[in-house]
């Protein structure tokens, strides 16, 4: 996978694209990261990148051309095209006016071949960008941002770990918080104490040692009974759900009893008033 990233400040993405994951996923050849200096497509000696909003008001605003121009240096096939369902590539602009960015959308990602990220910086992009370059808008959260740096930072970093061979291994990607089950069309070998979130967040996590200061690890857990130790995760994955994020259970893949179970874990957590 190739992503290329616009924005004013190159120098930004040093830190994030040389740890971990990220970094190995660049060394191994799976994804290849660019920056890209919007000044650089600036056309005045200036290099001019912004201008004041038409019809008065605060700030700045990044103009059309530069970004226009650098978008189209970069080999993507044109916007109605990047529209269809099998498109393999993507112009994001980050926005905090955008659809939330989410782990689907993430998983979708994983699969294209080549994205770009625009970043805004000041008031915004020119909406001409939102309505003619790029094909999605994309917002991190609910909340402003200075710049499309970081968000652009938490997409790559979302989307390179799922690509297939960059996370050791590729159950744990299935498991975690927000994911929906994926077939992984693999018979499931040995014991598996571990579950699919199906769409809730993940369930609590521990290790050595077994007991830290005055805090023992749930007993379930090192008991070795597999099927026990996967009814205890999914419970807790229920519970912190529906007490974190109880948005996620109307979506989420619940069995058959576990509304059941919900009830409960809502009339336990009111009488004892949490
Ligand atoms: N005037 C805008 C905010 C501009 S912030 C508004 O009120 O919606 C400057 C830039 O930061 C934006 O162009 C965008 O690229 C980035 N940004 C800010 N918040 C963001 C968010 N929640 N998600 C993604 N990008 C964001």
């Amino acid at each position: 996978m190739k992503i290329d990233i616009v924005t004013i400040f190159p120098d930004f993405f040093r830190g994030p694209l040389d740890y971990g994951i990220i970094r190995r996923a660049r060394e191994n050849g799976l994804v290849a990261i660019e920056m890209h200096d919007l000044r650089k497509f600036a056309r005045d000696k200036h290099r001019t990148v912004d201008d004041r909003p038409f019809g008065g008001g605060e700030g700045m605003v990044l103009m059309p051309e530069p970004l226009f121009d650098c978008i189209e240096s970069l080999g993507f096939g044109p916007r109605e095209k990047r529209l269809a369902a099998d498109a393999k590539e993507s112009v994001v602009l980050l926005s905090a006016q955008g659809k939330r960015f989410r782990q689907s959308v993430a998983q979708e990602m994983a699969g294209l071949e080549h994205i770009a990220l625009i970043c805004g910086r000041y008031e915004g992009v020119d909406e001409r960008v939102t309505e003619h370059l790029a094909d999605r808008e994309f917002s991190i959260g609910d909340y402003v941002l200075s710049g499309g740096e970081l968000g652009a930072a938490v997409i790559l970093d979302a989307v390179t770990r799922l690509i297939p061979g960059a996370v050791g291994n590729e159950a744990s990607t299935r498991q975690e918080s927000f994911t929906a089950a994926v077939d992984s069309g693999k018979p499931a070998q040995g014991p598996s104490s571990t579950c699919a979130s199906n769409g809730l967040l993940d369930y609590p996590h521990y290790t050595r040692p077994a007991r830290f200061r005055d805090w023992e690890v749930p007993e379930v857990l090192i008991s070795g009974n597999h099927e026990q130790i996967r009814f205890w995760r999914r419970q807790q994955a229920l519970e912190k759900t529906s007490r974190n994020r109880p948005d996620l259970l109307d979506q989420a893949a619940l069995c058959e009893e576990e509304p059941r179970n919900l009830a409960a874990l809502h009339r336990d957590r009111d009488s004892r008033n949490i």
